[in-house]
C-alpha cells in the first residue's frame, strides 16, 4: 500500500527515522561486539548499544524537534566516573562516529543526558534497547520510542531488528518497524526501509481456550507459577510462548497471538512497570484493534513519572479474550 497518512507529521517522520537509525546502530554493535570471544556475563555490548542508541535518538530529536523533551532509560553519569566507564565511552564514541562524524566524548555525554527531561506534560520516552537479555542472547529486542501527552501515549514506534517472518513474510530478514498514532491505526514496514507499509490487525480469535499467550523469557520478570494457574483458569492447554522485549506487543498487534501478560514476580510483588517498557508497545496493540490494561482492568496511566505507579502489571490482548482473562486473573487472586 502507499504510505499511510499518519506518517505525514514531523513527529512521526522523526520517530521512524530515529528508531530506524538506532536499530541499525544496535545491530552494528551486536555484530562487532557479541563475538564468541566474549565471556559469559559480559554486559559491555548491551551497555554500548544502549547508550549509543539513546545518543543517536537524542541527536536526531534535537535536529528535528528542538523543543521536544526526552525521557530515556540511560544517563551518562557513570561514563566519566571510572576507568571502565571511560573505556565504554570511547567505544560508544567509536560507533557513533559513523553517524555523527567527529563527535567528541563530551558531546556523546551531552546527547545521552538530553534524555534526562522531566516526565511531565508532553514528552518522548525511549528504551534504547528493550530486552537487553534477548539482545545478548541473539534473541528478540526492541528500540522503543513513544510520545506521551498528558498521561496518554499518542504515538509509538517499535524497531524490532530480529522480528521477521513472525510478522510478515514480506519483511524477509530485514527486521520490523512498527508505528501507531492514536486514532489513526498501526502499520508495519521493515527496519531497513525496503518493505512497504502494511496495516496491522490483531487476531480475530474469540475462543478463549485457543488463546496464544506471550510471557517474558526472564522468569524474574513475571510469575511462571501463577501463569500456569491463569492459563488453567482460561482453559488454555498450550504452553505460554516466551519472548523478550516489546517484540511481544509487535507480534500480538500482527495477530500472531492473542494475549501478553506481565504478572508480578513473587520476589518483586511491588514492582511497577517503567513507562519506556510499555508505552510504544501498548499503543501499537491498541491501534491494531487490541486492548491494554493492567491486571485489574485499569487503563495504563502514564502521568506518574517514569513508572506506572497506579497500575499493577500489564494485560494486553486482541480484545476478544480480555474480559475472560481479567476474570481468570481475579479467580486465581493475581
Ligand atoms: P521482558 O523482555 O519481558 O523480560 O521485559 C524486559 C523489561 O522488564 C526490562 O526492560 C526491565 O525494565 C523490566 N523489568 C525489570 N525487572 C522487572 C520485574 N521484576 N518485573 C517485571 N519487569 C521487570
Ligand atoms: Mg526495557
Amino acid at each position: 500500500m502507499s504510505a499511510p497518512s499518519l506518517l505525514d507529521c514531523p513527529e512521526a517522520q522523526f520517530a521512524i527515522a530515529a528508531v530506524r537509525e538506532a536499530a541499525q546502530l544496535t545491530r552494528r554493535v551486536q555484530q562487532e561486539m557479541c563475538t564468541e570471544a566474549l565471556t559469559k556475563g559480559d554486559k559491555s555490548p548491551v551497555t554500548v548499544a544502549d547508550f549509543s542508541a539513546q545518543a543517536i535518538v537524542a541527536k536526531r530529536m534535537a535536529e528535528a524537534l528542538p523543543d521536544a523533551r526526552l525521557v530515556g532509560e540511560e544517563d551518562a553519569a557513570d561514563l566519566n566516573a571510572t576507568d571502565e566507564g571511560r573505556a565504554t565511552l570511547a567505544q560508544i564514541q567509536h560507533f557513533l562516529e559513523a553517524n555523527i562524524p567527529g563527535v567528541s566524548a563530551d558531546e556523546v555525554c551531552q546527547l545521552i543526558d538530553h534524555g534526562n527531561a522531566k516526565p511531565e506534560g508532553k514528552f518522548w520516552t525511549l528504551d534504547p534497547v528493550d530486552g537487553t537479555k534477548g539482545f545478548l542472547r541473539g534473541d528478540q529486542y526492541a528500540v522503543a520510542l513513544a510520545l506521551i501527552e498528558d498521561g496518554q501515549v499518542s504515538l509509538g514506534v517499535l524497531g524490532c531488528p530480529e522480528l521477521n517472518d513472525q510478522l510478515s513474510p514480506e519483511l524477509g530478514g530485514s527486521g520490523a518497524l512498527l508505528i501507531a498514532k492514536r486514532g489513526e491505526g498501526a502499520f508495519v514496514a521493515s527496519v531497513t526501509g525496503d518493505a512497504e507499509w502494511k496495516p496491522l490487525k490483531v487476531s480475530p480469535c474469540e475462543e478463549v481456550k485457543d488463546t496464544r499467550i506471550f510471557r517474558s523469557v526472564e522468569t524474574a520478570h513475571t510469575n511462571t507459577g501463577q501463569l500456569g494457574q491463569l492459563a488453567g483458569a482460561m482453559g488454555v492447554e498450550a504452553q505460554p510462548i516466551p519472548m523478550d522485549s516489546q517484540a511481544k506487543y509487535a507480534v500480538l498487534a500482527a495477530g500472531g497471538g492473542e494475549m501478553l501478560v506481565r504478572l508480578l514476580s513473587a520476589n518483586r510483588p511491588d514492582y511497577r512497570e517503567k513507562i519506556w517498557d510499555q508505552a510504544a508497545g501498548s499503543i501499537v496493540v491498541e491501534e491494531a484493534g487490541g486492548r491494554v490494561t493492567d491486571l485489574d482492568g485499569k487503563p495504563l496511566d502514564f502521568s506518574h513519572g517514569t513508572s506506572l505507579l497506579e497500575n499493577r502489571g500489564v494485560l494486553a490482548t486482541n480484545g476478544q479474550v480480555h474480559q475472560a482473562a481479567l476474570e481468570a486473573l481475579r479467580a486465581i487472586g493475581a
